[in-house]
């Protein structure tokens, strides 16, 4: 189906490769998962992400249930994130909350490189926070988050967007711009005139990018308060040594956001360039019924982040095989294996009964560095006969299969290291 893709091994092992590192960096953060459904009432996102985004008007998979209720498929998890901290009780005045997600969105886009229909994103959302320092660190475990997938080279951009107080003003300043060049923009951007000015300034035309480099600046129209933190934000990540470029013309696309907008983009996606991005969506958590708390998140896409990282470490192989040569070795063989695995050792148990040459091909398509044999003779020595594959050497009836998993790992792996030291 266009835009929805099988995530198929080896693929599969790299998703969760990634997702790991990335919920190790989440954990030095102290962050704790939050998991929401994939379906939402859809005028949740109405409420959150403006009628008039592209998102919401034409990218949303929305259907009516049989009860008459319209449900829609999370286009992306920040309202979604907001609405269960709500009526769980985890945003409050006196209470932050520092959640992260990680799961598939749905956007009715137009397929391409980097752009799916369904796509996974791993993001974080703080509630309860309006400081400076908030916005800093959260850019800062975006950052890291990043480079424990091993991303190089990525760009990090950076933008105020003002608040209730500042936006207006330029707005107003905005369109009057865009009215005084009708005729040069393109005719999406003579719609976002009507409905959202501010949209002018990420449109993707080269016309409409080369007029919009005259087009009033939105850091000149910051209230004082705007200001301060802004400049609070970009002192804190010179200070940690983030670096960033100012970016007047990022708006991230939604209305929700105020103040602080980042984004980073990576090498290798083509168009879309975009790996990850968030910001500061104070008044949200209010307007979906919540207090009037801050909030700040981010979000990464996980298909373009694999895209750009390139494949990070080695794919999965068992370290170990455990082959019964014959149908009475199953029991034992089943035995080993699960004390092996008990171990930590990542095990392959194969079929019984199959002839020495065909198991051993078996473990060299696998990749094992061990191979375990038992046989006739090693069911009668209670002890496996281990084959080192990788030095292509025989330890007959080197290890018990009845003794506990852990000792019988470590010494097939001394048989290995053995070797190598020439003993
Ligand atoms: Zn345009
Ligand atoms: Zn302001």
């Amino acid at each position: 189906m266009r835009g929805f893709h099988d995530v198929l091994p080896p693929q599969s092992e790299r998703f969760h490769r990634i997702e790991r590192n990335l919920c190790t960096v989440l954990d030095s953060y102290n962050y704790v998962e939050i998991r929401t459904p994939i379906a939402e009432r859809a005028e949740l996102f109405a409420r959150s992400l403006g009628e008039a985004t592209d998102i919401v008007e034409k990218e949303m998979y929305t259907f009516e249930d049989r009860d008459g209720t319209m449900l829609t498929l999370r286009p992306e998890c920040t309202a979604s994130v907001v609405r269960a901290a709500i009526e769980g009780g985890l945003a409050g005045r006196d209470r932050v909350a520092k959640l992260y997600y990680l799961g598939p969105m749905f956007r009715r886009e137009r397929p391409q490189k980097g752009r799916l229909r369904q796509f996974h994103q791993i993001g974080v959302e703080v509630l309860g926070r309006e400081d400076a320092l908030a916005d800093a660190e959260v850019v800062a475990l975006l950052m890291d988050c990043l480079a424990a997938a091993g991303l190089r080279d990525v760009k990090l951009l950076l933008n105020s967007l003002g608040d209730a107080t500042c936006r207006p003003g330029y707005r107003t300043a905005l369109e009057a711009f865009g009215r005084a060049h009708e005729a040069e923009l393109c005719e999406t951007c003579k719609l976002r005139l009507e409905r959202n000015p501010l949209r002018l300034l990420d449109c993707k035309e080269e016309s409409c990018r080369a007029l919009m480099v005259d087009a009033p600046r939105l850091r000149e129209h910051l209230c004082d308060e705007c200001r301060t933190h802004f400049n609070d934000v970009e002192r804190l990540l010179t200070a940690a040594g983030i670096e960033f470029t100012v970016d007047p013309t990022l708006v991230r696309g939604l209305d929700y956001y105020v103040r602080t907008a980042f984004e980073v983009i990576a090498p290798g996606l083509g168009a879309q360039n975009a790996v990850g991005g968030g910001g500061r969506y104070d008044g949200l958590v209010a307007a979906l019924g919540g207090a009037p708390i801050g909030g700040v998140g981010f979000a990464i896409g996980l298909e373009r982040l694999l895209m750009s990282a390139g494949s990070t470490g080695e794919d999965a192989t068992p370290e170990m095989c455990v082959i019964p040569l014959t149908e009475a070795a199953a029991a034992s063989a089943l035995q080993l294996a699960r004390a092996l695995r008990g171990a930590g050792a990542r095990c392959e148990l194969e079929t019984a009964g199959r002839s020495v040459k065909s198991a051993m091909r078996r473990a060299d398509k696998l990749g094992v560095r061990f191979a375990l044999l038992i046989g006739d003779a090693e069911i009668e020595a209670g002890r496996a006969t281990v084959r080192d594959m990788q030095r292509q050497a025989d330890h007959p009836l080197a290890i018990g299969f009845d003794v506990d998993g852990l000792t019988t790992a470590a010494a097939i792996r001394a048989l290995g290291e053995g070797e190598a030291r020439g003993c």
